[in-house]
């Protein structure tokens, strides 16, 4: 079984490029989620890495900006993924935020 690829953690509740939720957020905040190999820029991270940073208090277009992609297109990600874990196919715990409405 996977577990977080940070050496010290041992979770094996993986979020995304192979980091459990906390050292996930921990590397975005200090900007070194460069260092984790993306294995996709799928629509789980993308929307998981824009609710951290709203969590954080960033603006969603301010949000969108760090992540480099389009408000817009955050927004409609945001809707498909709660459409998809309205159907239970959650492959990671989702950070218990008010999404934007799209
Ligand atoms: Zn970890």
């Amino acid at each position: 079984m996977q577990t977080c690829a940070q050496k010290h953690c041992r979770s094996r509740t993986i979020k995304a490029r192979g980091l459990c939720n906390t050292c996930y957020a921990y590397a975005l905040k200090h900007d070194q989620l460069d260092e984790y190999e993306r294995k996709q820029w799928d629509r789980s991270e993308l929307v998981a890495a824009y609710r951290q940073l709203r969590s954080e208090g960033k603006t969603p277009v301010a949000a969108a900006m760090t992540l480099g992609v389009d408000v817009r297109a955050v927004y409609s990600a945001v809707g498909r993924q709660r459409r998809f874990e309205r159907q239970g196919f959650t492959k990671y715990v989702a950070p218990t935020i008010d999404d934007d409405e799209a």
